[in-house]
């Protein structure tokens, strides 16, 4: 099953030139089980504002954001901006909450997974606690995301030793994706997702969003709060509303 960029399915909707697919948690989940029945490399992109913004001044983003087999709604933004289009997105899929559902299904079905990303030790920390929380997980490999653009292809030899069917990258926007596509080849992973900030919320390093913040869809002004170095993607929030609110219905 193949998802790819054809923007007039119904399923999806375009949100300033990037596709998002209109699929609530469980139906992402199957096409994610069919992707790894299908073993061959696909990319996903966890679509939230910010990444939308990015993707405008950033070709070779863009150009990755538009092939990616699945790119889920993972902000309050793109859902605001799908419902606007009259084309309504029933809930968030955040990468969050994707990695936590793959660990409970890799408990009960195998599913091998790698963890890349964040400050040394914090995968692997993040691995043990997914561990402790869906026992019998198969967290293959864990480790961390600091090293340049050239090391790329060393370090997708290590993960590709681990033959993992899910790789999550945790590396910040666009980092993590560019590094997908420039190693899906090595790695060949039947699933490989950005994830963020995952790992730190994981690990325990930074705490996610209490219900409150959550329930008024504050998340990014805790997340401000708890590190005032992301006021530059913070930023990028009143201009995500700005373009939308000029963009045609
Ligand atoms: N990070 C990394 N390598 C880098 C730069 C950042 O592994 O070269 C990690 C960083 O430690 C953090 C994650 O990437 O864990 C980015 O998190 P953030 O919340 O900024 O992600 P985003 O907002 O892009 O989803």
């Amino acid at each position: 099953m193949t998802l790819n960029a054809d923007i007039s399915r119904p399923s999806r909707v375009e949100i300033l030139g990037m596709p998002v697919d209109r699929l609530g948690m469980n139906e992402t989940l199957r096409v994610l089980e069919s992707f790894v029945a299908e073993k061959r490399p696909h990319l996903v992109v966890t679509a939230d504002a910010s990444g939308i913004v990015q993707a405008q001044d950033d070709p070779e983003f863009q150009e990755l954001f538009k092939s990616a087999d699945l790119i889920t709604p993972d902000s309050i933004g793109v859902i605001w901006a799908a419902k606007r289009k009259g084309m309504p997105i029933t809930e968030r899929v955040s990468g969050v909450d994707l990695v936590d559902r793959i660990c409970g299904l890799s408990a009960d079905k195998g599913y091998r997974i790698f963890f890349l990303g964040a400050a040394p030790g914090v995968a692997e920390l993040a691995a043990e606690k997914m561990r402790l929380k869906h026992p019998g997980c198969n967290i293959v490999g864990a480790r961390h995301g600091f090293f340049p653009a050239d090391s790329d292809a060393i370090i997708a030899q290590e993960v590709a030793e681990t033959q993992p069917d899910f790789l999550f990258v945790a590396m910040g926007i666009p980092r993590q994706e560019k590094f997908i596509k420039a190693t899906e080849g090595i790695i060949n992973a039947s699933v490989s997702m950005g994830v963020g900030g995952s790992f730190d919320v994981f690990s325990g390093k930074v705490r996610r969003a209490p219900k409150f913040f959550q329930a008024l869809h504050l998340e990014w002004l805790w997340r401000l709060l708890q590190n005032p170095k992301k006021i530059a993607k913070v930023k990028n929030l009143p201009k995500f509303v700005w373009l939308i609110l000029r963009s045609p219905r």
